[in-house]
């Protein structure tokens, strides 16, 4: 018989509820006890969509994040919230967000605001988590509480459950020295407690305990192996059975480590890996349980469960009770219930599942393999019927997309001219001055523009009346830009709602849920676009928009895209066509759109990739194969302009070291990026790789409400000219403004502009 287990459920709630709960009790709006109740309802429900399962995880439901939450267990807190005099959980919320809640504002004397902790995305995933941070005199102490109050709620509840925890060797991976000593200096201080905490399980009656080493499908030195070796031949005398748990890739060459650990069972991701199953299960010690992840833990397509059966009956032929299946990794990922949707078209619906989707085809699987086929041939040959219908779909397939992309030649992603030919044409039509001025594209959305924006929507605005609205504030902030003396004017983006949706509502081959979220960080969940079929464009997207702007203004008005890399690594993407053939799709969309614009007339236009870098493989062997795909794909969307046009992109990080190489094949005339809190130290890898083309670093950081003085930026942009030539350096934020006022905006940008002609003058 095989067993069926969940790495994880999503406890965001099928209704965000536990945001709105943690966003309510953060203002003071309700009480802690309110919380916890809430806590404890999403959990019960939580266990009982999984009730089918034969192991239910446990302490997976977090009130901010997993890993902070085993920073906790772990009694590891920063050094500056020790001491804390109230309740643990505003503890750790002040560690989750810099800031304690009104309930613990009584403490502000002894135990004042704090730093948050630095969050950042777990694996390739679009998660954030907490950042543990580590100093060579890092001590640790356990404090089980947490998870014992879940394990004894579900207990009480008669669930068969499996705690989850975050392994060793994984926390100390992701986490950060802060004093520059080697954190794998504390694994012998650490593991005592892992030890302590397993045997803490165990005397609760706990059999099998989920501990989570993703960092196993990642590239490991010898000292990391190392510590897997220490650390799990120091626990396998606790006396709880471990399922290590591996996921999000591929184990190759650590998996004979992988196989050998000393732990009763191991988790694979076998949507990622298949191939690599049945070399593991040659590795794999006879007495070992094998947990296949089968299900995609990480989009939101139906499964093909007669494919995935004919793949793994020899197996459990093979395995017999040692096999256990699970989706691929924690549904954390994906949206909670697909029956919610309302709105979504009847047929694309068919062919999507949700977690509570995914979880019942787990159990027809199951079923499947423990009492054949013909016991579940309903749902089987239902399956089939939708994933036939996705097949076959004419909306899926438009044979013209398939055909242009096939078409496309390196020569469709080539300016007609190298950058030093280029750049005077563009400079005789633009007649900028020195260090030009411009801004990253919007301007603060304000009460009005979403009010006007949800009124058209809910069809209380008629299209020309939401319109005129939004024409209202294109007119202010051209007047604006105008009145402060901005060189390069952009339109302000009231328009858009979001730089990826905004696109995926007018091409065709996007889909959008309702309830469709999932969670980012702490209380924020994005919900991301989907992505079903071939991609066209069927009418300009901004062409009006952008035209109406430069129409109020004789300064160059920049035309203001999100790029095709960005658009793909925010949306949910096919599974039936790689992810550089969507990729295409959308440059040529995209493309389309470039084209247009310049024939309106528009001489500057930016292409954000803001998420160029996100979708980096876990794996560096793995990043030239991406990033020639990605950066191909920029260029054949920007590429296909005259010289004289301006092409400019833009991406919000600093970290270009590594990828340097590719940044600068984009060929984008100009770059802007983001610095001003690095100090314009990330230009070290511009400098070194002697970037050739034009660079705008920030330098005013928008994500912070303080306003930026003149000589601050001054000074940066003088650092900078160590680094690039003055002649080659442009002067803006490092990222858009929507999230700001403008009252804040408009001070920080006169200050910017008055850099700039202070920077001019003494050139
Ligand atoms: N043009 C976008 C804006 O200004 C860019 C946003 C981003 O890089 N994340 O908002
Ligand atoms: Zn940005």
């Amino acid at each position: 018989m095989v067993t069926t287990h969940n790495l994880g459920f999503p406890r965001i709630g099928a209704r965000r509820e536990l945001k709105f709960g943690l966003e309510s009790y953060w203002k003071g709006q309700s009480s802690i006890a309110e919380l916890q109740q809430l806590g404890r309802t999403l959990r019960q429900q939580n266990w009982a969509d999984q009730a089918a399962l034969d192991l239910a995880p446990v302490g997976d439901f977090s009130f901010y994040d997993q890993v902070l939450d085993m920073s906790f267990t772990l009694g590891h807190l920063p050094e500056r919230v020790r001491g804390f005099h109230g309740e643990a959980l505003d503890n750790y919320f002040r560690v989750a967000r810099g800031r304690s809640t009104p309930a613990a504002e009584a403490h502000a004397a002894c135990c004042a605001g704090v730093a948050a902790g630095e969050m950042t995305k777990w694996f390739d995933t679009n998660y954030h988590y907490i950042v543990p941070e580590f100093t060579a005199t890092t001590e640790f102490k356990l404090d089980a509480s947490r998870l014992l109050e879940q394990l004894a709620e579900a207990q009480a509840r008669g669930v068969k459950t499996k705690p989850v925890i975050v392994g060793p060797v994984t926390y100390l991976a992701i986490g950060k020295s802060k004093d520059g000593s080697n954190r794998l200096d504390l694994l012998p201080r650490l593991l005592p407690v892992y030890a302590q905490l397993l045997d803490t399980l165990a005397a609760q009656g706990v059999e099998w305990v989920q501990i989570d080493e993703p960092q196993l499908v990642t590239e490991l030195d010898a000292d990391w192996q190392h510590a897997f070796n220490t650390a799990y031949h120091l626990l396998k005398t606790c006396k709880v059975k471990l399922l290590l748990a591996t996921y999000f890739g591929q184990l190759q060459e650590n998996a004979y480590l992988a196989a050998n650990l000393p732990v009763a069972g191991l988790h694979v991701d076998a949507i990622n890996d298949r191939e690599g199953v049945q070399p593991l299960i040659n590795l794999l010690p006879a007495h070992k349980v094998l947990s296949l992840g089968v299900i995609n833990g990480r989009n939101i397509w139906k499964t093909d469960l007669t494919a995935t059966l004919d793949w793994l009956e020899p197996l459990a032929q093979q395995l017999g009770a040692r096999l256990w299946i699970a989706p691929s990794c924690s549904l954390l990922h994906v949206p909670v219930d697909l029956a919610s949707e309302q709105q979504l078209d009847a047929e694309i619906q068919s062919w999507l599942a949700f977690a509570r989707q995914k979880l019942d085809e787990l159990q027809v699987l199951a079923q499947a393999l423990n009492h054949g086929r013909d016991a579940v041939r309903a749902a089987l040959d239902a399956n089939q019927a939708a994933l036939k219908s996705r097949r076959a779909s004419p909306r899926v397939n438009q044979p013209a997309v398939k055909l242009a992309v096939s078409k496309i030649t390196r020569d469709l992603g080539r300016r007609e001219s190298s950058y030093a030919q280029r750049a005077p044409k563009q400079a005789a039509l633009l007649q900028l001055p020195p260090f030009p001025t411009t801004t990253i594209g919007s301007f603060p959305q304000t009460a009005e523009i979403r009010q006007a924006r949800s009124d058209f929507k809910a069809g209380r605005l008629d299209a020309s009346a939401y319109q005129a609205v939004m024409q209202a504030e294109i007119q202010r902030a051209v007047r604006e830009q105008e009145a402060l003396g901005l060189d390069v004017l952009v339109h302000g983006e009231a328009e858009r709602n979001d730089m990826v949706e905004y696109f995926g509502e007018q091409l065709e081959g996007y889909a959008f849920s309702q309830f469709g979220w999932v969670q980012s960080y702490g209380s924020r969940c994005v919900k991301p676009p989907i992505l079903f079929g071939d991609i066209r464009r069927p009418q300009p997207m901004t062409v009006a928009w952008t035209r109406f702007a430069q129409s109020l203004t004789s300064k160059p008005m920049k035309g203001m895209l999100t790029g095709p890399v960005t658009i793909l690594n925010w949306s949910f993407v096919r599974d039936d066509q790689p992810r550089s053939e969507s990729c295409l799709q959308l440059a040529l969309a995209i493309r389309q759109e470039v084209l247009d614009l310049e024939q309106a007339g528009v001489r500057v236009i930016q292409i954000d990739e803001a998420a160029l870098r996100e979708g980096l493989p876990l794996r560096r062997t793995q990043w030239k194969t991406y990033l020639d795909w990605a950066v191909e794909s920029f260029r054949v969307s920007a590429n296909g302009v005259r010289d004289e046009t301006q092409i400019h992109t833009h991406m919000c990080y600093s970290e270009f070291n590594d990828i340097m190489a590719s940044i600068a094949e984009m060929d984008a005339d100009v770059i802007t990026i983001e610095t001003s809190r690095s100090d314009m130290e990330l230009l070290d890898a511009f400098d070194d790789f002697s970037y050739p083309n034009e660079i705008g670093p920030g330098v005013y950081d928008i994500h912070s409400p303080n306003l930026p003085s003149e000589q601050h930026m001054v000074a940066l942009m003088k650092k900078a000219a160590e680094r690039v030539p003055a002649e080659r350096l442009w002067v803006n934020p490092d990222c858009g403004l929507k999230t700001r006022q403008w009252p804040e905006v408009i001070p920080a940008l006169k200050h910017m502009v008055a850099a700039a002609k202070t920077l001019r003058a003494e050139l």
